[in-house]
């Protein structure tokens, strides 16, 4: 999005929040820091303007951000339909992604907005806020709340640096800019509690999550000349060590870091038989989007996702041989 179109845009939701009393915010399902982050942010910043928010997710918080300032505020989706006027989706590619229940959830609403960075997102709201040259869904909401002038509380403030702190590996990947580090000094400024945060989302483990990381080892693949790694998390090993569905959240970071490497790959079999697969590219010029999209998934160039039918035994080597033709 050009700066011209963006501050329209910030114009127009500007137009429709100031006009509307009733929200509902909501993510995508197994949501990650951004996710909730973003969701975070934005309530609490309409929240302190006066405004009646509701904050849903379909799998509810994972435990790795029950550490979040103000998270108290985000449930399931309830049964019945909320008397709101206004949905706004964050970080969500699809709307499917949202969730049949959080979807239900939301469907009173007149007018849907769509905030996000995703380039694969097709612009399924009324109104789309759509800038894939940003880090971090995290990152557009505090231009949105710095371009709108709106209030930004300290649940604000925590969220939205740890929307972009994990969507961009702690202000590391290339989609990082200058303006996302102004971003973090504007925040600090603010009062918040740079050490603490960074402890609280990455230095708090729980043990089962090594454990998860010495079974990924024991089943650590290299080939194409050892530019693609990949790994793989079965059912039983799920079940054995009793892992939380974000457990492994940013594990495939660890392979992506081997040198020669230039993608990495986590494959997971879920409770349903269906297979999950993430996969991480160090090189524009090798777009897992673009393999992604092959098998019904999405995300960036450079990080991606599919959630495809097992069994893994089949799954594994159809997306293999597409990255091998990819890097090809
Ligand atoms: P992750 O590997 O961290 O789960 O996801 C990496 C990126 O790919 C994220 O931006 C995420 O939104 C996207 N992604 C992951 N899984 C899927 C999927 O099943 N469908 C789509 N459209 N995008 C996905
Ligand atoms: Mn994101």
């Amino acid at each position: 999005m050009d700066k011209e179109t963006l501050h329209k845009t910030f114009e127009e939701i500007g137009k429709i929040i100031a006009s509307h009393q009733r929200f509902v915010l909501m993510s995508h399902v197994r949501p990650d820091g951004d996710a909730i982050g973003s969701q975070l942010a934005l309530g609490y910043s309409l929240m302190a303007m006066g405004k009646e928010v509701f904050l849903i997710n379909e799998d509810g918080i994972p435990e790795s951000l029950m550490f979040l300032n103000g998270v108290g505020k985000v449930t399931f989706p309830p049964a019945e339909p909320l008397d709101i006027e206004v949905a706004i989706a964050l970080d969500t590619a699809t709307r499917p992604r949202l969730g049949e229940r959080a979807l239900h959830a939301a469907s009173k609403a007149g007018i849907w907005l769509n905030i996000d960075h995703h380039i694969s997102n097709p612009g399924y709201g009324d109104l789309n806020l759509i800038d894939a040259t940003k880090p971090a869904t995290g990152q557009i909401v505090y231009e949105l709340i710095n371009a709108l002038d709106y209030p930004l509380p300290e649940e604000t403030r925590d969220a939205i640096y740890v929307a972009v702190s994990t969507d961009t590996g702690s202000f590391q990947y290339q989609s990082t800019t200058a303006e996302t580090y102004e971003m973090g000094a504007d925040l600090i400024r603010r009062g918040l509690d740079i050490g603490k945060i960074n402890a609280d989302t990455y230095d708090n483990h729980p043990y089962r999550r090594l454990e998860l990381m010495r079974a990924l080892l024991n089943t650590l693949n290299i080939s194409a000349n050892g530019n693609l790694a990949y790994w793989e998390l079965l059912d039983e090993t799920r079940e054995k060590l009793a892992l939380q569905p974000d457990d492994s959240e940013g594990l495939i970071d660890m392979i992506r870091a081997v040198r020669g490497v230039i993608v990495a790959v986590f494959f997971e079999e879920l409770p349903d038989g269906a297979i999950r697969v993430s996969m991480r590219s160090k090189d524009r010029s090798v777009n897992v989007c673009d393999v992604a999209t092959q098998f019904g998934g999405g995300g960036h160039a450079l990080a991606a996702g599919i959630r495809m039918p097992g069994p893994l035994a089949e799954a594994k080597p159809k997306v293999i041989a597409a990255l091998e033709a990819a890097m090809a």
